[in-house]
């Protein structure tokens, strides 16, 4: 085995493609904590006072986000909350205890919450009421999975008083994020993947990702070199994640395959460009669905979310 490049003396377990450096376990968790901490810092992500909510999946990312904001933000104020999607097979409750004795042994609560109890339903309530009305899936169970969550996020934050929202999302998610909405040419949606962008109602707690720069690859050999064993069980709809991003997230792949460092790149010019836009932008507060009282988008009586509980009420109708 090599010499780690940083230390030169221990020897070397990771190889860190994008840089062509090897480095040894120390430097390499090391390496992940400082680039977190840059990134937090650039865009003042929180500030020692700050109550976080860390939202945690059981997943390998959030792992690495609870190790690493534990070295950098008191655990005292920290609390953790992972959601049950409602999933058969998926959401597993040795998975959940398991997320559960990890947090605590950082000193940190941990909430455990359901869509169906926050919402009324839960994400196989969702597809199971498409079924029964329309025979197929037209909407993919990810697009109310995805809402649920970040209701159920926001809205708990705000009850805890809680005063941002962390999420464990990484440089992978965060590229995807940003060409996807590129690709649908909808600017506000562009400023919105930015770390500083305005927040649009006054019901939404700030949502950060001190992940954004760390790659998906250097989040699964963190979480490997520390021992963690996290959840296995994939999502049986997975396969029908919205193709958009999962033609870019293939695309991705590729071109970091060919160009270790692009996505980085990449994420890290979006970012730069678009900075002094973002600061200097102000927009009106977003209008509130006339259902949930929530913020909805411009122009819109129904959040997304609303529209989506709808589909179910009317299958259920059906049954009457
Ligand atoms: Fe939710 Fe889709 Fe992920 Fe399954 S694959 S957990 S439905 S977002
Ligand atoms: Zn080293
Ligand atoms: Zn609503």
């Amino acid at each position: 085995m090599p010499l780690c490049d940083r230390c030169r003396s221990r020897q070397a377990v990771f190889y860190q493609r994008h840089t062509g450096k090897k480095l040894c376990k120390e430097c390499f968790f090391e390496d992940v904590l400082q680039r977190v901490k840059k990134e937090v810092e650039r865009h003042r992500m929180f500030s020692q006072n700050d109550k976080l909510l860390l939202a945690l999946s059981g997943g390998k990312d959030s792992f690495v986000l609870l190790d690493v904001l534990v070295q950098i933000h008191s655990p005292s104020k920290m609390v953790a909350l992972s959601i049950i999607e409602g999933i058969r097979g998926y959401n597993r409750p040795q998975d959940i205890e398991r997320l559960r004795s990890i947090v605590r042994s950082y000193g940190i609560d941990h909430f455990v919450v359901s869509a169906k109890q926050y919402l009324g339903y839960s994400v196989d309530d969702f597809a199971e009421a498409q079924l029964k009305l329309y025979g197929k899936l037209r909407i993919p169970p990810c697009t109310y999975c995805g809402l649920a969550r970040r209701r159920i996020m926001n809205v708990f934050a705000r009850e805890i008083g809680a005063s941002r929202v962390v999420t464990a999302h990484n440089l992978d998610d965060e590229a995807q994020t940003y060409i996807m909405n590129l690709l649908r040419g909808d600017p506000a949606r562009i400023v919105q993947v930015h770390p500083q962008a305005p927040l649009l109602s006054r019901l939404f707690i700030r949502r950060v990702k001190p992940l954004r720069k760390i790659y998906e690859y250097e989040t699964a050999a963190y979480a490997y070199l520390k021992g963690f064993r996290f959840q296995e069980v994939e999502c049986p709809y997975l396969d029908m994640r919205p193709t958009l991003r999962a033609r870019i997230r293939r695309f991705l792949y590729e071109l970091e395959a060919n160009s270790p460092g692009a996505l980085l790149k990449l994420v890290e010019f979006l970012d730069t460009i678009l900075e002094p836009y973002v600061k200097k932008l102000k927009l009106p507060e977003l209008p509130r669905c006339k259902r949930c009282g929530e913020p909805t988008s411009y122009g819109r009586d129904l959040c997304k979310l609303c529209e989506l509980i709808e589909i179910v009420e009317n299958a259920a109708k059906q049954n009457r």
